[in-house]
């Protein structure tokens, strides 16, 4: 029986980089994937889920009203559909988990979708909230702090590198730099010496 799979963590820890190979692995077998990746995330084309580490792949695009389970099935009509996987998962509604828990009990077609648990002001994401409710799966994909302890939260940083405690949930592109530290220093506000740059996690 096709379960939902969430693999959730901190910022920069390689969720995107495990998706592709994820698909790759259906792929190479002769099997169909379908790639859910947000709309409002631009950085690298349009329909491209792409890794930080420069591993690339076409992807459907997403917004809020966009109606997963209708996508999937009118593309199954078409051919067998073996996987669907979703990048960035924590930005999908209640209403789109919901789908994509439609598209396993429904359809039988494994889903695995990849997020971040809390925002940079650690708070959860609703696509992430739902999900950790709904999956039968759930799995972290471990990142550390400088420190060295597991990093289970997200700073958001400008420019300057001071951290940034307040603005919008989605805040990608622009000149901030996300940083994943442990819960302490996410308290303390302490990035380490050498932030890596990115603009979002991949
Ligand atoms: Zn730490």
């Amino acid at each position: 029986m096709a379960k939902l799979h969430f693999y959730y963590s901190a910022m920069n820890a390689g969720k995107t980089t495990t998706l592709l190979q994820s698909s790759y692995n259906y792929q190479e077998r002769g099997m169909t994937t379908v790639l859910f990746t947000p709309d409002f995330d631009n950085r690298y084309g349009i329909g491209k889920v792409t890794s930080r580490i420069g591993l690339a792949a076409d992807a459907e695009m997403f917004s809020r009203a966009t109606n997963l389970f209708e996508q999937v099935a009118t593309k199954m009509r078409q051919q067998p559909i073996h996987c669907v996987l979703v990048d960035e998962a924590q930005f999908l509604t209640k209403a789109q988990v919901m789908q994509l828990t439609d598209i396993v009990d429904e359809l039988d077609i494994p889903v695995l979708a990849y997020g971040l648990r809390t925002d940079f002001l650690a708070n959860p994401f609703e696509g992430s909230q739902y999900l950790m409710a709904w999956a039968e799966s759930l799995s972290e994909i471990k990142t550390i702090c400088h420190c060295g302890r597991k990093a289970t939260h997200t700073m958001r940083i400008d420019e300057n590198g001071e951290v940034i405690t307040s603005g919008d949930q989605v805040g990608i592109g622009g000149n901030d730099r996300y940083v994943s530290v442990c819960r302490k220093h996410y308290k303390t506000k302490q990035i380490g010496r050498s932030p890596r740059q990115v603009g979002m996690d991949l």
